[in-house]
């Protein structure tokens, strides 16, 4: 068997052991590696694969995504409104929905391709200056105006949290945050602490270096 299988099928019964309902899903961060390198995945049957950069992921996936419809794309990466017409051809779900002018370009396009894009809300957890997100405070307001006035379709929230020793407090206030917007999908959790994640409700795993190695 396949390393790459191997090492899925490692973090799968890792989460059986903390996920007790089963919701967990897994999207395999594939960012960086060629599709050979991906292959043993695809073929052992998994379908969920994300990506960071528009270009990189349609270069990469656009073929092999007309031949297997199962396979679903999604990005986490930051996406710029100018690259929006080319994110809702290419993905399936986007991770890092987090302005009001990203909000509006794909929802135009998404629209206009008759396309049902899943979207996740990206919250900037430790205000980072560096990090993009919407600020926590302001989540509401947005989550409404993505819903009601975009008429998209939100699952849940985003986080990348700081690299500190505070990320319990990160995973607990942001899944505060989730059900109290009636959230049901919560998009957290790396290779280094999704098994902490799963206990503060994490739905959405994504996971990349502990599958497919190091990335140069
Ligand atoms: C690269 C990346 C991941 C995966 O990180 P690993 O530590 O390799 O599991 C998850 N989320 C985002 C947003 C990423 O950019």
């Amino acid at each position: 068997m396949s390393i790459i299988v191997e090492r899925f099928n490692k973090i799968k019964s890792n989460i059986k052991k903390v996920d007790k309902n089963g919701f967990t899903k897994i999207v395999a961060v594939s960012k960086t590696f060629p599709l050979e390198h991906i292959m043993p995945l695809i073929n052992f049957g998994h379908h969920h694969y994300g990506e960071n950069k528009v270009q990189e992921a349609d270069a990469k996936w656009s073929q092999i995504k007309m031949s297997n419809k199962d396979l679903k794309l999604h990005m986490i990466g930051k996406l710029q409104s100018n690259k929006a017409k080319k994110a809702v051809e290419i993905f399936d779900y986007i991770h890092s929905l987090d302005s009001q002018k990203l909000a509006d370009a794909l929802s135009k396009f998404q629209n206009a391709a008759n396309k049902s894009i899943n979207y996740f809300i990206q919250v900037n957890i430790g205000n980072e200056s560096q990090k993009s997100g919407i600020p926590y405070n302001e989540v509401d307001s947005f989550y409404n105006y993505c819903v009601k006035e975009k008429k998209m379709n939100v699952l849940g929230l985003m986080i990348i949290p700081p690299n500190d020793n505070k990320t319990k407090e990160y995973f607990q206030s942001i899944a505060e945050l989730n059900s109290s917007l009636g959230l049901k999908e919560l998009s957290m959790g790396m290779s280094s602490d999704y098994e902490v994640a799963i206990n503060f409700k994490a739905t959405y795993l994504r996971i990349g270096s502990s599958i497919f190695g190091d990335r140069n």
